[in-house]
């Protein structure tokens, strides 16, 4: 039994600007950087203990895809589950999502992959455009689950993290 070394690759996806990296860094490192450079693509690797089974995520904070490119391609081919992250700040982000969902099912041929759906940013509600009932009404849609984050507070963020592997556990006891 080696589910210890069972690597979970994770990709997360999202407008430029929403938070990719910051969630990223705060899930892995347990840091805020408010000047992560946007042009960064990197890969991160944390070993996890989620309802006391071991697991090494792999997560991949993706950067620069207004293109459908064959990278972006590959990386969604290979993806176990997909982080969505649109910023509340931002309804563009949030419309955005249905287009990512929408490039993950047609390279994935329509059939259901994990997903969970971040509305990140929740620290900024004085500038919020994205109502909670909108992030659980696209939740629902996408038949996935949904939280508000904060990057910047550190709120909901391991969650997150957990909640797509757990869709990944439970997707490999179904098959
Ligand atoms: P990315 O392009 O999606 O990777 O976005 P970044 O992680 O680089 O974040 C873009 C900007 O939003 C940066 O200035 C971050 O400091 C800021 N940011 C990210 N997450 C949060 C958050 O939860 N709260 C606040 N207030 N700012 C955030
Ligand atoms: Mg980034």
């Amino acid at each position: 039994f080696q589910s210890g070394n069972r690597v979970y690759r994770i990709v997360v996806l999202g407008q430029g600007g929403v938070g990719k990296s910051a969630l990223t860094l705060q899930f892995v490192s347990h840091i805020f950087q408010e000047d992560h450079d946007p042009t960064i693509e990197d890969a991160y690797q944390k070993q996890v203990v989620i309802d006391n089974h071991p697991g090494i995520l792999d997560v991949l904070d993706t950067a620069g895809q207004d293109e459908f490119t064959a990278m972006r391609e590959q990386y969604m081919r290979g993806g176990e589950g997909f982080i969505l992250i649109y910023s509340i700040t931002e309804k563009r982000s949030y419309d955005e999502l249905y287009r990512f969902k929408e490039m993950i099912d047609r390279v994935r041929n329509y059939e259901s992959v994990p997903i969970v759906i971040a509305g990140n940013k929740s620290d900024l509600g004085q500038r919020r455009q994205v109502s909670t009932r909108e992030g659980e009404a696209m939740a629902k849609e996408f038949n996935c689950p949904f939280f508000e984050t904060s990057a910047a507070l550190r709120h909901n963020v391991e969650e997150v993290f957990f909640e797509i592997v757990r869709c990944i556990r439970s997707k490999e006891n179904e098959d």
